[in-house]
């Protein structure tokens, strides 16, 4: 069970980054407004999630850290509504790492604790706890050597986990999310409206004077802020595309954004973007990868279409 495990966190658990991605997406899932995110050596010694969602019932507790073991509706994979559904982040977490999880369910006397440390359950027993969920995770591939020598500087990884949360933070922009710990700055993003947020994790500049997308071709619709070419930047990473509501780093969809802006940004720039797709769950996978950053579409063509369409348009009307 433990290598199966294993195998099965090379997937989910590539770096911290991915483990803060598995654990802010779960404190989501049950409902939390304030979720708050410590972090220490690049999260490699230190990964801390705290949430005020629903918690874990105690009997439920041996539950949630066995594998595929879901508390999620399984009934039609393309409906989907909650952001994990295969079980398998918390197990794979607790094969490679030294992982807890201290939960009072609402309405429970009283919070409970459990431990994995290389794949071995402890508890759960009593703890302190007045509501929600505190998930701790401490030595990332401390037992895994190969691993361990793949990840980046604890600089990188810091900054990894930064970006996950700006990208997590722009599709809720009601929930509160503060990011601290001895590897960084703090970072606090208050419950806002959804441009209020956008200015707070892309810049005001780009809120402020970013030009309105909004079109539709058949089912699909594209929403969103489109930077002016002025803003360019020196790489990709202020680029954040929503496909229903979920953060993606499609290969596509980011080729599209790009050839929208080819006629008027030089070769080696990148675009600003905040790009909302949505679109029928039947005509798109969003779970290609346990990592569920890359997307199938049924029908690429119409897609890339709609963005280059769209934005290309946006641009002209504005004389760019
Ligand atoms: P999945 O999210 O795919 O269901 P996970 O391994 O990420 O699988 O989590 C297992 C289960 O543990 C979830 O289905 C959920 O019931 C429970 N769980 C995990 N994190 C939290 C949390 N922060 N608050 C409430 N329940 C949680
Ligand atoms: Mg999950």
């Amino acid at each position: 069970e433990t290598v199966i495990d294993q195998i099965a966190a090379g997937e989910v658990v590539e770096r911290p980054a991915s483990v803060v991605k598995e654990l802010v997406e779960n404190a989501l899932d049950a409902g939390a407004t304030r979720i708050d995110i410590v972090t220490a050596g690049g999260g490699k010694s230190l990964m801390r999630i705290t949430d005020d969602g629903t918690g874990i019932a105690v009997g439920d507790l041996p539950l949630a850290v066995r594998r595929h073991c879901t508390s999620k509706l399984l009934d039609d994979l393309h409906a989907i509504e909650t952001l994990g559904f295969r079980g398998e982040a918390l197990p794979s977490i607790g094969s490679v790492a030294k992982l807890s999880l201290r939960s009072r369910q609402a309405g429970a006397s009283d919070a409970h604790e459990i431990l994995v440390h290389a794949g071995q359950v402890d508890g759960p027993r009593p703890a302190a706890l007045s509501r929600g969920t505190v998930v701790e995770v401490r030595d990332l591939f401390h037992a895994v050597p190969a691993r361990l020598k793949f990840l980046k500087s604890e600089k990188a990884e810091a900054a990894a986990i930064t970006d996950v949360i700006r990208r997590i933070a722009i599709a809720f922009p009601d929930v509160r999310f503060s990011l601290a710990g001895s590897d960084r700055t703090e970072t606090v993003f208050e419950a806002a409206s959804p441009i209020r947020r956008i200015g707070a994790v892309v810049g005001q500049d780009f809120a402020d004077n970013s030009l309105a997308i909004d079109a539709a071709r058949e089912d699909v619709r594209i929403e969103g802020f489109a930077g002016l070419p002025s803003f360019s930047r020196g790489n990709a990473q202020f680029q954040y595309i929503y496909v229903n509501g979920r953060p993606v780093k499609d290969r596509l969809l980011l080729s599209a954004l790009r050839g929208a802006y080819a006629d008027v940004m030089a070769r080696d720039r990148h675009p600003i973007a905040v790009l909302f797709i949505t679109i029928d769950p039947r005509a798109v996978d969003i779970n290609v990868h346990p990592a569920k950053a890359d997307v199938r579409f049924r029908d690429p063509g119409l897609v890339r279409g709609l963005i280059v369409g769209a934005i290309r348009e946006t641009l002209a009307r504005a004389g760019l």
